[in-house]
């Protein structure tokens, strides 16, 4: 059985801990903190603990629990990191009122880490021996870069992970990707009186917005996947001239495309360049560029992968309908380095917003499913 004064005392202690991400908030303390209560959690437990410093207040804990030989290997994975708590008044109170406990991080995910953690204890209680090894791994920057993933991956081996993100303890099959692209368009800097020299960078970039409009339109009507929804893009920035009585030189904008399973960076880069030739074929005069800073692909699991059954199968009740998320997470990163990964997580609200929370009960019944899984999985 989970430990249920374990995993809420666990919770309260990580709650308390501050880990905003110090690149979103400049108040932020980072990772390090958290990572080491873990990694001390995860020794105390008799796991196989390491926590691997990335610099700048930022660690990975990566937890094993050895298996005896020949079976299967699952990984875990829980982000650290939280956003920020502006606007928030008691972030780090941990207050538990009825089945619900309140503060940053509560739902995304510090539930989750105390979920696995619980599934430690039980290990350390229990003293079940399994096949294949229990990896634990507990990441940083998942809110900004997702840095702490990208270099776990960089040498690691797993059969199926688990990756815990609230789900409302609904088994979710994957998730939107996203691109984040720059377009610059370009004018002819002039006097404001002097219209026969000036190109005005802000107007052109008028006909940008007015076409990206339609083409949001166009893609959730067209885009649709069973389970993440529709396809979909947004501008979420503009920036452009430099001041009154000056022909606007230069505009920019940022577009953000969420992509569904299926599409890929080639796809999206052609979507919007044919976008701005077309704008250039209209108007000579045109002028733009178009440049990706950020990819994330999207991912999806097939219902049929061995870790989505051995899930399906410890699920309290019997489960008939899968979900997926419209937003991006690590599982993606894990599904591009050809580890099959399934998401579920515990019930909550507030995600990123004033008041978060989790439900308590939910947080215990994940680290029992958790435990369950890995009994099965790795058996
Ligand atoms: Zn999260």
């Amino acid at each position: 059985m989970a430990d249920s004064g374990f995993i809420i005392q666990t919770l309260q202690d990580l709650v308390r801990i501050n880990s905003v991400n110090t690149f979103l908030e400049s108040s932020g303390k980072g990772e390090k903190d958290i990572g080491t209560y873990i990694h001390n959690c995860l020794l105390g437990l008799g796991f196989d603990s390491e926590i691997i410093d990335l610099g700048k207040n930022q660690v990975n804990v990566v937890g094993r629990w050895h298996g005896t030989g020949n079976g299967k290997t699952l990984a875990m994975n829980a982000h650290l990191d939280t956003v920020g708590v502006a606007g928030m008044t008691e972030p780090f109170a941990a207050r538990i009122e009825g089945n619900k406990l309140f503060g940053r991080g509560a739902y995304d995910m510090k539930g989750s880490i105390a979920a696995m953690l619980g599934v430690a204890k039980q290990f350390a209680l229990d003293k079940r021996t399994i096949s294949g090894d229990l990896v634990l791994t507990f990441v940083a920057d998942e809110e900004y870069e997702s840095v702490g993933t990208q270099e776990l991956l960089k040498n690691f081996k797993a059969d199926g992970c688990i990756v815990t993100e609230p789900t409302d303890l609904k088994i979710c099959l994957g998730h939107r990707g996203f691109g984040v692209y720059e377009i610059t368009t370009f004018g002819k800097v002039a006097h404001g009186g002097l219209h026969r020299e000036g190109v005005d960078a802000n107007m052109m970039m008028g006909r940008v917005l007015s076409a990206l409009d339609k083409l949001s339109i166009e893609v959730s009507k067209t885009k649709n996947n069973p389970l993440c929804g529709e396809a979909s893009l947004h501008v979420p920035i503009i920036k452009g001239g430099q001041s009154l009585f000056i022909y606007a030189g230069e505009c920019k904008i940022n577009v953000e495309r969420r992509t569904i399973p299926g599409e890929s960076k080639n796809d999206i880069h052609a979507e919007l360049k044919e976008l701005l030739d077309q704008l250039s074929n209209e108007d000579p005069k045109f002028n733009a560029s178009l440049k990706n800073l950020i990819w994330r692909n999207p991912y999806e699991v097939k219902e049929d992968a061995a870790i989505v059954k051995s899930l399906q199968r410890q699920m309290p009740s019997p489960v008939t309908d899968f979900i997926g998320h419209t937003w991006w997470e690590d599982s993606g990163l894990f599904g591009e380095a050809g580890i099959e990964t399934v998401i579920i997580g515990p019930r909550g609200g507030g995600i990123h917003q004033s008041i978060e929370w989790v439900e308590l009960d939910s947080v215990i019944d994940l680290s029992q499913i958790l435990y369950n899984t890995t009994l099965d999985f790795c058996k």
